[in-house]
């Protein structure tokens, strides 16, 4: 496995470099504002096919040119030269185990938060082993944050941008402060909207519950995923708000997202969930998950070499 990832190769303005020959003005919107917009695009190893897949391609650049339609950043690029930058620089790495790959549309050069461009676009893959992360298994222990979650007409969580981890930023870190693994956001109606680089879902009465889009959440990849799984093993689904308490009484719940899968929540403000132990349901659609990502054999899976 190459771990080594301080010495890769990335995509960058067009060609294939060392990581550490990859360089920004320091002047530069997306280093001065976090004025670009990015995939974390997840690439799952086969083992017994010898090959790499990756998930939900489309899905990805599809949300990639919203956010920089938002933001009304002009890509260069069209979703061919996206895939095709994406599969070069993967395979330019010789990699054979699980990847995120980190894809930025960012604004260049030397003006300011409102400059128009120029836009480019880097592809650095970040090779993530070949198992989940250890939390999959284990579970988070959450806070509810006491920071709000950026809305719709501040700064829009539909927009998949730099800037809006700041955010991310201030209630995650508040959660390691006070012992905790990670945090949970309130919206500005004071509803339930999503973990710092997650989706939330809970499980009552064998029904799954998620926060509906306009509730401040990311129009989250692994959120459609795991709503079509839940369909196909037979399971409702309700896009509803969430109140603050429901999270302490709930059967079951995840966080989900293109990086930490599907990750169990034991205890929410120290309120205990399924007696702290991962939960029946959590682990069949987490079970599902792996199949559809890894399997190859789904409309959902791209393969690299
Ligand atoms: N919400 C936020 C704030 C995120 O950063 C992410 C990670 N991209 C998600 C949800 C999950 O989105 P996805 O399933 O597309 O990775």
């Amino acid at each position: 496995m190459k771990t080594d990832v301080s010495n890769r190769f990335i995509w960058f303005k067009g060609e294939i470099l060392n990581v550490n020959d990859a360089k920004i003005n320091v002047l530069a919107p997306t280093a001065q504002f976090g004025l670009n917009v990015f995939e974390g695009i997840p690439c799952y190893w086969n083992d017994e096919k010898k090959q790499l897949y990756a998930f939900r391609l489309h899905d990805h650049y599809e949300r990639l040119l919203k956010s920089a339609r938002l933001l009304q950043l002009d890509c260069p690029y069209t979703e061919e030269d996206m895939k095709k930058a994406l599969i070069d620089v993967v395979i330019a790495n010789e990699y054979s185990e699980n990847l995120s790959v980190r894809q930025t549309l960012f604004v260049d050069g030397f003006g300011s938060w409102g400059s128009e461009g120029p836009v480019d676009m880097f592809v650095a893959p970040i090779p993530k082993g070949k198992t989940g992360s250890e939390y999959n298994k284990k579970g988070l222990n959450c806070c509810v944050t006491s920071w709000t979650r950026i809305n719709d007409n501040s700064l829009s969580p539909r927009i998949k941008c730099g800037a809006n981890y700041i955010n991310s930023r201030m209630g995650q870190r508040e959660a390691i402060r006070n012992g905790y693994d990670t945090c949970i956001f309130l919206n500005e109606a004071g509803k339930v909207s999503e973990g710092p680089g997650s989706c939330f879902f809970m499980v009552k009465n064998d029904v799954l519950v998620t926060p509906p889009l306009t509730d401040s959440v990311l129009e989250s990849i692994t959120r459609d995923t795991v709503i079509k799984l839940a369909e196909r093993i037979g399971m409702k689904i309700i896009e509803r708000s969430i109140n603050r308490t429901e999270l302490y009484v709930c059967d079951e719940a995840f966080l989900c997202g293109s990086a930490m899968e599907i990750t169990p929540v034991l205890s929410v403000d120290r309120y205990v969930i399924n007696r702290g132990e991962v939960g029946r349901i959590t682990n069949a659609l987490h079970k599902e998950y792996l199949v559809a990502t890894v399997s190859g054999t789904q409309e959902w899976n791209t393969p690299i070499y």
